[in-house]
């Protein structure tokens, strides 16, 4: 079977099958060598591997995931793309696609059937209308995962990565940060997919922390506590947590809290690290 990264190629197969793109899907498919290689190198992919790969269209990564993994299982909800993946991994026999939406698919469990729990990278250009349930997903449910690197939204590559202070800091940033160690790879321009998306597009890699580089008593409180404050950026943290869900600590426990921390009583939660948000949730707690 012929390279789909080649433009002429992925052509001739949408061809033949008479495919048309879904949108409703994020439909956009790479047709680049040299960014499809450069995800492979940047995931660290070995024979070793048992790769999950979310979204394959028509099997472009597949095939450089197939050569390089011990084993892959692909899973996309387009029903029309399956014959298409059966003809264009034809060759590998270390493949399995599986039909269906990978947020109602218990990956746990299937972790655990295929690779005996023991923990998988994630490769995958993700359809974007689904970026931060699929990564919260995997990260929120203890996947067992070594890294997952993705095709991502631009902005919302720069959003995982953002520390304090700056504008596109953010729930996104804290919650990504407190699993992982995150790194942009690579910017990649519209013109290497087909159709060419309306937004610029980066590869990040998230590798998973054995430890949580921050220590929580309560984790559940303290996600609470940074969604509470970015629900309400303009507010100061202590009227931002005011009658937030799932906080019912009052405005004097947070203020004697704040003191403890050496914070000015009109703080914005925005200027707070990963570190105080954890300290934060323990004096709290
Ligand atoms: N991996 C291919 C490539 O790089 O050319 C295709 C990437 S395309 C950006 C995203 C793919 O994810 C599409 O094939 C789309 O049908 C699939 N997809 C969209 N929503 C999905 C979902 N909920 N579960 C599984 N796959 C999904």
């Amino acid at each position: 079977m012929a390279i789909l990264g080649i433009p002429q190629n992925t052509i001739a197969v949408l061809k033949k099958y008479n495919f048309n793109f879904q949108k409703k899907f994020g439909q956009n498919f790479l047709i680049d060598t040299r960014v499809l290689e450069r995800i492979i190198q940047a995931s660290g992919v070995t024979k070793e591997d048992f790769v999950l790969e979310i979204g394959p269209g028509i099997g472009t990564m597949t095939q450089y995931l197939c050569e390089y993994a011990r084993e892959v299982a692909a899973v996309e909800i387009d029903k029309n793309l399956i014959p298409i993946l059966k003809e264009t991994l034809s060759a590998y026999d270390n493949v399995e696609v599986i039909q269906g939406d990978i947020l109602k698919i218990d990956i746990n469990d299937f972790v655990q059937k295929k690779n005996q729990g023991n923990p998988i990278k994630v490769v995958a250009n993700l359809p974007y209308y689904i970026t931060t349930p699929i990564i919260m997903g995997l990260f929120e449910s203890h996947v067992p995962l070594d890294s997952i690197t993705i095709m991502v939204q631009k902005e919302v590559a720069e959003r995982m990565q953002a520390g304090p202070g700056t504008k596109d800091y953010g729930a996104l940033s804290l919650a990504v940060q407190y699993y992982a160690k995150t790194e942009i790879v690579a910017n990649v321009p519209p013109n290497c997919f087909m159709p060419r998306p309306g937004v610029g597009s980066a590869v990040i890699k998230l590798t998973r922390y054995r430890e949580a580089p921050v220590i929580t008593s309560d984790e559940r409180l303290m996600f609470a506590l940074i969604r509470a404050s970015f629900n309400q950026r303009r507010k100061t943290l202590v009227n931002g947590l005011n009658n937030a869900a799932g906080i019912t600590c009052s405005k004097p426990q947070v203020l004697e809290a704040l003191r403890k921390m050496e914070l000015p009583a009109n703080v914005r939660g925005e200027a707070l690290t990963l570190e105080q948000f954890a300290k934060l949730s323990n004096l709290l707690l």
